[in-house]
């Protein structure tokens, strides 16, 4: 960044008293601005047809690895939470309603500033088609994963550790399913804090 989004002065470079490493740095309003890892979400979509399992996977119709295959996911919006962004992005790239199972795997890459999130996911129909994002969308095997053209490692990563445990559905749950109730837990409680919200206001007005 080059100036303040508050003030519009030039920001510095410096490291802030009782800090520990470098960050953009106001001088006009004192202003720090923190930047952190951004949080990439997305499903690994299984469609079970009899004893075999087809993962649905999007060709890449941007940069960067415009061309080659991925699976469904994007950056974290706002108000959303993991796996609200991991099925908008499914249903964003794929035009495929999925239903997710459990967290599956969490990488961080940190020389990119990001952390790739991928669920464990239901695909129930094989319907689906390429969203604006995708060339092309498709089921494959295990054996015609087109492993040469993976986008991404963390993708690579993700579906090689869902083949080395596809029939141990006790390892596939195993991975962090405490994720999900977390996740539900979180909701319950702003569930309730909207209640209380309300009913506060009721008694004032
Ligand atoms: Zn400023």
């Amino acid at each position: 960044m080059k100036f303040c989004s508050h003030c519009a002065t030039p920001v510095e470079v410096k490291t802030p008293e009782g800090d520990n490493r470098p960050r953009f740095v106001c001088p006009g309003c004192d202003t720090i601005f923190y930047q952190n890892p951004r949080i990439v979400a997305g499903t690994l979509p299984v469609y079970r047809n009899g004893d075999l399992h087809q993962i649905l996977l999007c060709k890449r119709a941007i940069e960067p690895r415009k061309g080659y295959w991925t699976l469904p996911a994007g950056f974290m919006e706002n108000g959303e939470s993991t796996v609200q962004a991991a099925e908008r992005e499914t249903l964003e790239e794929a035009n495929a309603r999925v239903i997710s199972q459990s967290a599956f795997t969490m990488i961080s890459v940190p020389h990119i500033n990001q952390v790739h999130l991928f669920y464990l996911a239901d695909l129930p129909e094989p319907e689906f088609s390429s969203g604006s994002e995708s060339l092309e969308v498709a089921l494959f095997d295990e054996k015609d994963i087109p492993w040469k053209e993976i986008a991404f490692p963390t993708v690579a990563r993700t579906l090689k550790h869902y083949f080395a445990n596809q029939h141990d559905p006790q390892e596939l749950q195993r991975c962090a399913s405490s994720v999900i109730e977390l996740d539900q837990a979180l909701k319950k409680l702003e569930e309730e804090e909207k209640q209380r919200y309300k009913s506060a206001n009721r008694q004032t007005s």
